[in-house]
């Protein structure tokens, strides 16, 4: 996955940040992040291309994604993602009927088109997050996107924690003592787990019962690629399920 983000990144030509300094203070002031997904400018053959290449890799992986269906494989992409099924992704609704074969296969649908744009999306979080005003945001949502934190750290000046987005890797400032998930600010439901070395954190919360990985910048003594620290904690995320929790970046489906 990695591998198709990175040569993706070279194709991808920067989207220019078309947004006036009036509209950029407009969305930070109520809330609305700074991509709508009418003003996005896609390469629709590309994302078609890369479409059929992170089918292709999630279909070698069955026991970690689920089966792909086999009309999904021998669809033609265009009819698959098409505006109307992305849109409805990014902002989070459901997806359209017609894409829909069965309720079971949703996420699994979600996942690769989350898989498939994630690229386009990091991209333009690149150019667009220095124009975040991150004491203003603050938010439990991404201020690029709107995308739902998947991981945090505590960065090494003050300790303070920063959330990273699921689909675009924006980081964003949040208070330590509030859950990203449910907002809940009561101290008796959150708690945190943390390993031997106190470089890792679990934050936890039993008021939605969700957990959060993070890593404590101020103990590392290398340099770290958050991005990659998903991947290097799969562990905490079985530990997490063990014990009862869901991950924040995806919403749970009875
Ligand atoms: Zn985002
Ligand atoms: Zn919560």
């Amino acid at each position: 996955m990695l591998r198709i983000e990175t040569r993706l990144g070279s194709h991808i030509h920067l989207p220019k940040p078309s947004l006036t300094s009036k509209t950029i203070n407009y969305r930070m002031e109520h809330g609305l992040p700074l991509i709508r997904f009418d003003e996005l400018d896609l390469d629709w053959s590309l994302l078609h291309e890369t479409f059929v290449e992170v089918t292709d890799l999630f279909s070698k992986y069955p026991e970690l994604f689920g089966l792909i269906p086999e009309e999904l494989k021998e669809l033609e992409p265009s009819r698959f993602l098409t505006r109307e099924t992305v849109k409805a992704w990014f902002e989070g609704a459901k997806l359209p009927p017609a894409v829909v074969v069965n309720e079971a296969r949703e996420g699994l649908l979600e996942n690769i088109i989350h898989a498939t744009f994630k690229p386009f999306l990091v991209s333009y979080s690149k150019t667009l997050l220095s124009l975040v005003n991150q004491e203003q945001w603050r938010r439990r949502y991404c201020p690029i996107c709107g995308g739902n934190p998947d991981f945090a750290y505590l960065d090494e000046e003050r300790g303070a924690r920063w959330l990273l987005c699921s689909r675009c890797d924006a980081e964003w400032l949040f208070q330590r003592l509030q859950c990203p998930h449910c907002g809940t600010q009561n101290q008796n439901d959150l708690s945190y787990f943390t390993d031997d070395e106190g470089i890792y954190r679990l934050y936890v919360c039993e008021q939605c019962k969700r957990y959060l990985k993070a890593i404590d910048l101020q103990r590392t003594k290398s340099e770290v690629l958050l991005p990659l620290e998903r991947l290097y904690t799969i562990d905490m995320d079985r530990q997490a399920r063990e014990r009862g929790y869901s991950p924040y970046g995806k919403a749970t489906k009875p």
